[in-house]
């Protein structure tokens, strides 16, 4: 009988080992899946220290807010925990309905899904729209389920240079006539780098060479715009020129899940043939009920976009002033200071988390090698005392490296 491979032989498995080995040997403690207990952002307690945290992606602060943890408590009592099956199975409840409506009314779309993850709603969504002949040109820089749902469709996929609409153009003139459909997909805003895509410019490109573009607003949504209402709102530009927008309710809005808006025979088509639909549950309860309260709250209360906006300019200029490389980074949410190779970031991860600042490294093969950053998050919760605090303690603590 042959024996199956041993699971510590695993490269997945010696190459996490590898990193912890790295962290050993320079004496700092490994930063990643650590336990934290009961906090409200912006802060996280970590083995009993209370901790700035720039590591959530609570932009809102609305994680714990007394009316979304109300909402979701009434949900289960109302109905239970669970939706317990996919809902082409189980049917909706009333809460999904309402969900969908008001997330449709904000992109204002003719309708809209949700989906139990975000990574499901990207890796379902591309799968279930294009196939073999079709082609898909992604930013270089989308998120990991885009790059996995490309993959699925069986679709060919190509990758344009980062936010170079040159890039993008070259390749649609080489291959757009060699395929049936074409779908661009990119993000409102970058997870890594904190920078938008140009709007306006792919909208031209789309409407040029007949494509569908398809805007991942998961860092997007309650963060641009006067008002949060994502890149549409920052670039001035019509909702309804996006053929697929896509949201997670995992960040701004506190829950978890993913969504798609536009028009309804998208939505309809999703929901028959998206697998992460079909063979998926339905969001639970609490679930929809507390990002329901959450984005009726972002709608209220546009003064949380508004501080949100005015740390991230505070963050990038005092960065700035203090001569720290935040690469591309535009001054919204996401800001990377950029520290060089993986050994710096750790340690540099560890000395800010003795110094009270809890800021993840993101270290290759999520990034190039040498590119290793720690990324911030900023939130509407953060004072711009604490901001000033962290910059100052990254700096000194980069110098010391
Ligand atoms: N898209 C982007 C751009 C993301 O950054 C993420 C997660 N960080 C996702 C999709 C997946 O969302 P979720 O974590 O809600 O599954």
């Amino acid at each position: 009988m042959r024996r199956s491979q041993r699971f510590d032989d695993m490269p997945g498995y010696t190459g996490v080992m590898k990193h912890r080995a790295i962290a050993d040997r320079f004496g700092f403690s490994d930063p990643f899946y650590q336990c934290h207990s009961p906090s409200r952002t912006p802060h996280i307690v970590v083995e009993g220290r209370t901790l700035l945290n720039f590591s959530a992606y609570d932009y809102l602060g609305l994680n714990g807010h007394a009316a979304v943890s109300a909402a979701a408590k009434a949900a289960i009592d109302q109905y239970g925990t669970s939706v317990s099956a996919s809902r082409i199975v189980a049917g909706d409840i009333e809460l999904h309905r309402e969900l969908e409506a008001a997330l449709a009314e904000h992109y204002r779309t003719e309708a809209a899904l949700t989906f139990v993850s975000g990574h499901a709603t990207n890796v379902s969504t591309l799968a279930a729209l294009t196939e073999p002949g079709d082609l898909i040109l992604h930013d270089e820089l989308a998120h990991n389920s885009i790059l996995v749902g490309a993959k699925l469709s069986g679709a060919t996929v190509a990758a344009f240079r980062h936010n170079d609409l040159n890039s993008l153009e070259r390749l649609l003139q080489r291959e757009r006539d060699s395929h049936k459909n074409v779908l661009i997909a990119v993000e409102g805003l970058y997870s890594m780098d904190g920078d938008m895509a140009d709007l306006r410019g792919l909208i031209a490109l789309k409407q040029r060479y007949g494509a569908w573009l398809m805007v991942d607003e998961a860092h997007g949504f309650g963060v641009l715009g006067r008002t949060g209402h994502g890149i549409a709102e920052a670039a001035g530009v019509d909702p309804a020129a996006v053929d697929i927008w896509m949201g997670t309710l995992s960040k701004a809005l506190a829950a978890c899940g993913g969504y798609i808006c536009g028009s309804h025979a998208l939505v309809e088509l999703l929901k028959f043939r998206a697998a992460g639909q079909v063979y998926s549950v339905g969001l639970s309860p609490p679930v929809a009920a507390a990002a329901l309260a959450a984005l009726k709250l972002a709608h209220a209360e546009p003064e949380r976009v508004q501080r949100l906006q005015a740390n991230g300019r505070m963050f990038l200029s005092e960065a700035r002033r203090l001569g720290l490389d935040t690469a591309t980074c535009q001054g919204y949410a996401i800001c990377p200071v950029m520290v060089g190779d993986i050994v710096s970031a750790g340690r540099i991860t560890d000395r800010m988390l003795k110094r009270g600042i809890y800021v993840l490294p993101i270290i290759y093969p999520a990034v190039p090698i040498k590119a290793a950053r720690l990324r911030f998050f900023l939130t509407s919760e953060h004072t711009p005392e604490q901001i000033s605090t962290a910059l100052s303690i990254t700096a000194e603590e980069l110098a010391a490296l």
